[in-house]
């Protein structure tokens, strides 16, 4: 496995490998849910990349940038064992020099959700995947259900600017108790912890009354919020019904639609979501 730093450093070592190549962009602290992005990644291509790269643009000023959790020792250790062929860790001053001036950005898509609540978020993401797929140059990249809106924006930019690369998705893994792994997990207390399992137990209510037959895009917002509510330790920030492919505010359920939220637990703040039909 060779661990890389530099544009050029990758794009030499890309050139040296034949056949399909899989990327796995990743802000480390690595856990199972991006494991399995790489697992997947390793099984449906002859060889893979995963970059570490805690992306500093796609923070907001108020945002745990600083204190984002990095571990690059335990990353790397994480990632031997699963056959990567290269692990891109570059700094911000690789990808961003001096004089840094261009941005891709994704209009409608990026405006709802976690847009509305981190302004300027997924411009940094767009600009950083657009460079991640500049220079590793892959045939397949995998991204996690888990930022549901992030994906859905990916997938919009490959399209619009015609990377030919394919987008998978892979589903969300979660602790025992139904949490999302998320690297931000690490900040809650105890309780917290405990607490935060109300994200999953709000999100499977909703879904319940789906499948009992509601399709009033309002009543399963009202469920989340009414779970979410009763946990003392949580504080919501949105909840959502929304179509899945537009993100787009629904007020009933027709074809396939993604339920989501936000939530703080004390300063840490957790989102999930689940996908209907
Ligand atoms: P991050 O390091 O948080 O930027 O995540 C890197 C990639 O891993 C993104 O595509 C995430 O959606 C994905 N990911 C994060 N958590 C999970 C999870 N619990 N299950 C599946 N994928 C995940």
């Amino acid at each position: 496995m060779n661990t890389l730093i530099t544009f050029s450093d990758l794009r030499a070592a890309r050139l040296s490998l034949k056949g399909t190549v899989g990327l796995v962009p990743t802000m480390g602290y690595l856990h199972e849910g991006h494991l399995s992005l790489i697992k997947r990644a390793k099984e449906e291509c002859k060889h893979v990349i995963v970059s570490i790269f805690v992306n500093p643009t796609q923070f907001g000023p108020n945002e745990d940038l600083s204190k984002y959790p990095r571990d690059l020792e335990r990353d790397l250790s994480l990632i031997t064992p699963l056959g990567v062929d290269l692990v891109w860790t570059p700094t911000a001053e690789v990808m961003y020099p001096s004089g840094y001036q261009t941005w891709v950005e994704v209009e409608a898509m990026t405006q709802p959700l976690e847009g509305s609540m981190r302004p300027g978020h997924f411009k940094g993401v767009t600009t950083v995947v657009a460079k991640l797929f500049n220079a590793s140059q892959p045939d397949k990249a995998y991204f996690g259900q888990k930022d549901a809106q992030q994906a859905a924006v990916i997938r919009q930019m490959t399209r619009d600017l015609n990377f030919p690369i394919e987008i998978v998705v892979c589903p969300t893994t979660r602790e025992a108790d139904g949490l999302a792994m998320s690297s931000r997990n690490k900040y809650l207390n105890e309780a917290e912890r405990k607490a935060a399992v109300v994200l999953f137990r709000s999100l499977s209510a909703a879904k319940e009354l789906y499948e009992d037959g509601e399709r009033d895009a309002e009543k399963l917002r009202g469920k989340m919020k009414e779970v979410l509510a009763a946990e003392p330790l949580a504080q919501m920030q949105y909840v959502s019904c929304a179509d899945y492919d537009s993100l787009e505010e629904l007020s009933e359920i027709r074809g396939k639609a993604l339920l989501s939220m936000a939530v703080f637990l004390g300063k840490t703040r957790l989102i999930d979501n689940f996908v209907l039909g």
